[in-house]
């Protein structure tokens, strides 16, 4: 992305309008966090974990809007802290739901859906849990934990436990249950993870989030810029939850949380349940054009990468690749030509591949099949 931009303002001496152009249109297409929808379902791109000024972020909801359009989000959901107020000396609001309605209206003339939520913040257990689609913030501000997931509940809010894994709350590290959230499981008072949050994956909320059926989520909880925590400029993007619904509404992608239909996009990784996750890899990697040259027994292919993954591919067929070693890597958003050595010439052939950045389990990396017919 870089080189391309470099290369476009060398020629700024030629026509410099123009290239002003090519840059910004550049520019604006690079950032957008793109994915193909899967069979059945559309693909859609969420952070739902995000403050303004309304508790301890920097910006107006206003900024979250204009950033979540720059990044082509689908949904976003604003959930400032219910019980840390660090502004409110300077910003006084005795009604919760202002960030959300602020940033809902702003977003209106936009194809961007804005969810009200709220960040339950409390020691652990249960630590900070996010409720989203939730109709009142202002109720859920009370002092007895019991009562705010309960409230919640009563809400019909999707409710997720945010970084399992803080530091300030895990010292170690390491996610881990207590009595308290397998209470609010059993309740059905909390449906979903992060498994990423900010710059941190956890391998052990992962492993919660199998063992009790639970919605993996992978949000910014961003307080400050995303152009500047997560480097924009540079190529960088935030961690987002791909939502896979029926359609593009808010009661789709609520519908979607619950039934746990998500894979969570965190740098150059996707991670997910193999149900989700295989659909998505299939839909972002085909074989375009499959030939052999006269009699040669080397089969020439092109893979179309219909993404913003760079997929790392490791070699799990029978044959040998001609043109690579074991392991490649298929740029995002390109067509990539494979030569295979298939010893004759095939009428069909089925290249396995294990795809070493996405992962299904702790440790655990999917394989996919691509077939070419001659
Ligand atoms: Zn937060």
């Amino acid at each position: 992305m870089m080189k391309k931009y470099r290369f476009l303002s060398t020629l700024a001496f030629i026509n410099l309008a123009t290239v002003i152009f090519a840059q910004s249109q550049n520019h604006q297409h690079e950032r957008a966090i793109r994915f193909p929808d899967v069979p059945g379902y559309l693909t859609m791109v969420c952070d739902f974990h995000q403050h303004t000024v309304f508790s301890d972020g920097s910006v107006w909801p206003s900024i979250r809007v204009q950033e979540a359009l720059r990044d082509s989000l689908d949904a976003i959901s604003i959930t400032d802290h219910i019980e840390h107020q660090p502004k409110k000396a300077d910003i006084p609001h005795p009604d919760r739901n202002r960030s959300y309605e602020i940033a809902k209206d702003h977003a209106k003339a936009f194809p961007l859906i804005v969810i009200n939520g709220a960040e339950i913040t409390r020691a652990m257990p249960p630590g900070h849990c996010n409720a989203i689609f939730i109709e009142d913030a202002n109720a859920l501000n009370i002092h007895d934990v019991d009562m705010v997931f309960a409230e919640a509940q009563h809400q019909q809010a999707f409710v997720f436990w945010n970084h399992p894994d803080w530091v300030s709350q895990r010292r170690d590290g390491i996610a881990h249950m207590e009595p308290m959230h397998k209470r609010l499981i059993e309740a059905n008072q909390l449906q979903g993870i992060e498994i990423v949050n900010e710059f941190t994956y956890s391998d052990e909320a992962f492993q919660i989030a199998l063992d009790y059926n639970l919605t993996l989520m992978g949000t910014s909880d961003i307080h400050g810029l995303i152009d500047w925590d997560y480097d924009v400029p540079s190529g960088g993007h935030r961690p987002v939850t791909l939502v896979f619904t029926k359609e593009r509404t808010a009661g789709s992608v609520k519908e979607a949380l619950f039934d746990r239909r998500t894979v969570v996009w965190y740098k150059n990784n996707l991670i997910g349940r193999e149900k989700e996750l295989l659909p998505l890899i299939h839909a972002c990697l085909s074989i375009e054009k499959a030939d052999y040259w006269g009699t040669d027994a080397i089969a020439h292919l092109q893979i179309q990468n219909n993404s913003d993954v760079d997929f790392i591919l490791a070699n799990r067929s029978p044959y040998s690749l001609q043109t690579e070693s074991d392991v490649l890597i298929i740029p995002q958003n390109s067509t990539y030509k494979l030569s295979i050595k298939t010893l004759s010439q095939l009428d069909t052939l089925t290249l396995t591949f294990e795809v070493l950045n996405a992962t299904i389990a702790p440790g655990k990396h999917p394989r996919i099949l691509l077939s070419a017919d001659f």
